[in-house]
């Protein structure tokens, strides 16, 4: 009996990116796990970036990280919050990982007498790649989503090792393409798809399906021209209309009989759902209807785009929704609290259920979240801080309450004679940036009768990390006897992970526990930050 074929699916995005090819990947692989079918994500970027590392979040977007110490990009962070799963670094291949692999392979001497070349070196190496993902995994499935778009010079070379992959192996190619509406009339356009039809057969694909983005319902005929430009039946052209949240994306791709048709073309045994894991999956989708709002103040340096915040973001919807309530973020540049007297923060403030501050790097803005933390404490507004936002909201305790008026990170002042954060002994003599910060999971230790202990539940937990700069040991007692709580420390004491205000609730972490809140699993932290902000803005409705 010939052994049977692995099995693929190919996302590739048509036209333009930024159109949700991530949300599109992450959902086909969630209608197919609900058959029970094995299946994980893959994703391939084009840039020669080793990792999404060094990247500015202002223009790439949050850089997410996993268990593993993997720095990479945003949409691992969709893929793990749909699959409710942990996945790692060998899931994410960059153009930077692929050559640098083939450069050290051939200085080793491993192509000895050949010339090495795209075809059939690089695309050799690359179907090595996703194969053994395959097989690592035990996969029924393997999702790869092609970063970029066809026509990119960056994933020329990716799109054909997928071609020839498809040659031996069962292939499904799905491409997400964009519809545009144009004029009064808001006629669909057709064209743009038409042309990038076009080149990707010109690279020898042919598609199986097509997801169609649009703002509204594709209409039929559309469909059908659509359909007839890319050799296909209507049928296999899928409607993506935008809805109100992504998670109701593999829902509405079900409805148009997504998942059974790429079950029938692959070919797949594990054919029936498992109404259990769909159900479970329905009930955690966070939604707004007839729910009370309350607004939490998110500030931070990137908001610009707030996709730099793509977690943070997420995991306030997961915790509203398990608190039967609706978040609505004020996003705020902390720049602008700054300068600011305080009858201008009052008003930029006021109404707050909560106020979180975010991770981040280096010294714009610092003086505007100082001065927000300072507002919550004194307000007893409830304060959640992350990873910058804990650094902050020792050096705001140490300066207001303690009387170090000069206390700061050595990261933002390195002569101030209070460094009540510094950098970590294991960073010092770290020159080079790729990597090297302390990354990946990390357990703690939470104390007795800390809002941590009660939060999690259990005095032992891990969470993520991507931090260089940690909280002073010789401040411990210092801020410790005016009141500020060590809520938690890594397992042999050296590390602080988490500090809590005694008076009113306010609770930070070194960590970055939105990088595991997921909807199926909220983050306990951000429930625990919500629970306290809907009692709050209940007590003080908005203004
Ligand atoms: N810049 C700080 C540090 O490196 C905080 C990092 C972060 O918020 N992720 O320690």
């Amino acid at each position: 009996m010939p052994e049977e074929k692995e099995k693929y699916i190919v996302v590739l995005g048509s036209l333009l990116s930024g159109i949700g090819k991530g949300i599109v990947s992450s959902s086909i692989c969630k209608m197919l796990s609900f058959y029970d079918i094995k299946i994980l994500p893959l994703k391939f970027d084009g840039y020669l970036n080793y990792d999404c590392g060094t990247m500015n979040p202002l223009k790439h977007g949050e850089v997410f990280v996993l268990d593993d110490k993997s720095e990479v990009d945003m949409d691992f962070g969709t893929y793990e919050r749909f699959m409710n799963a942990d996945l790692n670094g060998s899931l994410s291949l960059t153009g930077g990982k692929l050559f640098s692999e083939i450069i050290s392979r051939e200085r080793k001497g491993d192509y000895l007498g050949e010339d090495i070349q795209i075809i059939p070196h690089l695309t050799g190496l690359i179907q090595n790649k996703v194969r053994a993902a395959y097989k690592e995994n035990k996969l029924d499935v393997l999702l790869i989503e092609v970063g970029g778009t066809v026509g990119d010079i960056e994933s020329g070379y990716f799109i054909e090792a997928m071609r020839e992959l498809a040659l031996k192996q069962d292939v499904v190619f799905v491409a997400v393409t964009y519809v545009p509406v144009i004029g009064v009339v808001g006629e669909q356009k057709t064209k743009p798809t038409q042309i990038s039809m076009r080149s990707l057969m010109q690279l020898g694909v042919q598609p199986d399906f097509l997801v169609t983005r649009s703002e509204k319902d594709l209409q039929e005929n559309t469909r059908k021209k659509i359909a007839l430009f890319a050799n296909l039946e209507p049928e296999r052209v899928i409607d993506n209309h935008d809805l109100e949240s992504v998670y109701l994306v593999p829902g509405a791709l079900m409805e148009k009989g997504f998942d059974t048709a790429l079950v029938k073309a692959l070919n797949l045994s594990k054919n029936t759902i498992n109404e259990a894991l769909l159900n479970r999956w329905k009930g955690c989708i966070p939604d707004e209807n007839g729910k009370q709002k309350i607004k939490i103040s998110v500030v931070g340096k990137y908001v610009k785009l707030h996709d730099s915040y793509a977690s943070v973001r997420e995991a306030l919807m997961h915790a509203a929704h398990v608190n039967g309530i609706s978040v609505e973020i004020n996003w705020l540049e902390s720049e602008e609290l700054e300068g600011a007297d305080d009858a201008k923060v009052d008003q930029i403030l006021r109404g707050s259920a909560g106020i979180l501050v975010p991770g981040g790097f280096g010294n714009r803005g610092i003086d505007g979240m100082l001065r927000a933390i300072r507002y919550a404490r004194e307000k007893r507004i409830p304060y959640l801080g992350i990873c910058l936002g804990m650094q902050l909201m020792a050096i705001e305790f140490a300066r207001n309450v303690a009387g170090l008026h000069d206390a700061h990170s050595t990261e933002f002042n390195p002569v101030t004679s209070n460094p009540v954060i510094s950098l970590m002994e294991s960073q010092k003599g770290v020159e080079s940036k790729g990597g090297t910060m302390r990354l990946g999971s990390w357990p703690a230790l939470l104390a007795e009768g800390s809002y941590a202990r009660n939060t999690y539940g259990t005095d032992r937990i891990t969470e993520r990390h991507r931090h260089r700069y940690e909280f002073n040991n010789a401040y411990r007692e210092a801020l410790s006897s005016k009141g500020l709580r060590i809520g938690g420390t890594t397992p042999d004491g050296a590390l602080v992970e988490f500090i809590e205000w005694t008076d009113s609730f306010g609770i930070a972490t070194q960590a970055h526990p939105e990088l595991k809140s997921r909807p199926e699993s909220p983050a306990p932290l951000f429930r625990e930050f919500i629970a306290h902000a809907k009692n709050h803005g209940l007590k003080n409705p908005l203004a």
